[in-house]
């Protein structure tokens, strides 16, 4: 790709997406396998302002080398300096940018167990800190093109070729080519115009069916809102967490969820592929899964800690939007997400909560939102999916019709 066009879209990211403030600082995650983007991420944070730019490297085969070779305690031990570098970002509120270019399989033949108790340890000292950072600072998702994802995603072409292909797609799904900031902007505003209305109707529960055997229902929090689009932190800083987004969410209430749903797309969870799922629920609970490849995986997910087996998250996607038309499948989160209607296990999001400024955290979980270490999206999406709103007056409205709006 074009050095002057990856220019634009690392610029983007930093103005647009992570929106970095004159004077603040900056945290980039990225891949070792990026070197030239990062370094034009980096430069252009610092062209807008920043006042320290940091670089957190990832490498997948030395976390598959740490989960072989430390024991369980010395995996799973959050050091001294590592609180004392969280305890910095709470004190300093760094804009964070993640660069998504992993490997979806990338994980593959690692201890998985292992991992996740570890993680779940490692989380759970972590927490504090993050729930001191929430809604305060800015961030933003993008992807960068990996070889070995690009080649996941384009099998049949040699490294080069894949790449190329990838990053075509992903700047094309990111609305990355033209006039991208005017491009957000439109976006944004009707994303933004979609979520009203469906706050506007007053939803108390979605009724969710597809061909596929999908027939589930989920209650809302009747103190809440729909959000979609960018997001402004509670000093009123806007920014767009996700490079795409498509997506209009909220958080449901906890332990009210029946029924039982289909996966449509794999789940790359941890480095691993979970494919052909299905998850049951009752009284709000994933209570049976089962999983035709990585089963092991998405019970280890559900049983992070007690929040994990509990919704999180509810997103509405139509199949018309530049990732769906793609047809590809990305193997990515990011990506996936944003191509199909889902739901997420896990966390819930306290600033769907109406008001949740003045709202202390206990409070919004009291109201409904789930609380856990863990988020994670899977996709439900498809062209045959209904959705029907039985709103607060009494009244059964269409949402959904054949996996697009019906508004
Ligand atoms: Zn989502």
């Amino acid at each position: 790709m074009k050095k002057t066009v990856l220019r634009e879209y690392a610029k983007l990211i930093v103005r647009v997406g992570a929106n970095v403030q004159k004077g603040q600082d900056v945290v980039v995650n990225a891949g070792l396998d990026q070197p030239e983007f990062v370094k034009m991420v980096v430069e252009e944070a610092y062209k807008a302002g920043a006042a320290n730019v940091m670089v957190q490297w990832s490498y997948q085969p030395l976390t598959k080398l740490d989960v072989r070779y430390k024991t369980l305690k010395n995996l799973s031990a959050v050091q001294e300096w590592e609180k004392a570098k969280w305890q910095h970002f709470v004190d300093k509120m760094p804009a964070m940018i993640h660069l998504s270019s992993a490997d979806p399989d990338g994980l593959k033949g690692m201890n998985v167990a292992k991992f996740s108790k570890a993680n779940q340890a490692s989380r759970k000292v972590i927490k504090p800190y993050r729930d001191q950072m929430d809604n305060k600072y800015q961030w933003c998702i993008a992807a960068v093109p990996g070889e070995a994802w690009a080649k996941k995603v384009f099998p049949g072409c040699s490294k080069r070729q894949a790449v190329e292909k990838m990053w075509e797609a992903i700047l094309n799904c990111a609305r990355a080519n033209g006039d991208a900031v005017a491009a957000w902007d439109e976006h944004n505003k009707d994303l933004i115009s979609r979520c009203q209305h469906l706050t506007d109707m007053g939803i108390k529960s979605l009724h969710i069916t597809a061909d596929n055997g999908t027939d589930f229902t989920v209650e809302l929090i009747e103190e809440s809102h729909w959000c979609g689009g960018g997001d402004t932190t509670i000093d009123g800083i806007y920014f767009n967490p996700n490079m795409p987004t498509e997506e209009c969410f909220i958080s449901p209430m906890k332990g009210k969820a029946e029924g039982i749903v289909y996966s449509t797309k794999p789940l790359s969870y941890q480095g691993q592929l979970i494919e052909n799922f299905s998850v049951r629920f009752e009284n709000g609970k994933a209570v049976e899964v089962h999983a035709e490849k990585g089963e092991e995986a998405l019970k280890a997910m559900i049983s992070m800690d007690e929040g994990a087996s509990y919704l999180g998250e509810v997103a509405l996607v139509p199949e018309r939007s530049p990732i769906a038309e793609s047809g590809l499948l990305f193997y990515n989160t990011l990506f996936d997400e944003n191509a199909a209607c889902h739901l997420a296990i896990g966390a819930g999001f306290t600033n769907t909560i109406n008001n949740f400024e003045e709202k202390t955290m206990e409070e919004c979980h009291a109201m409904g939102v789930n609380e856990s270490m863990t988020h994670v999206d899977f996709m439900i999406g498809c062209a045959s999916m209904n959705i029907d709103a039985t709103c607060r007056d009494g009244q059964v409205r269409p949402v959904f019709r054949n996996g697009n709006w019906a508004f």
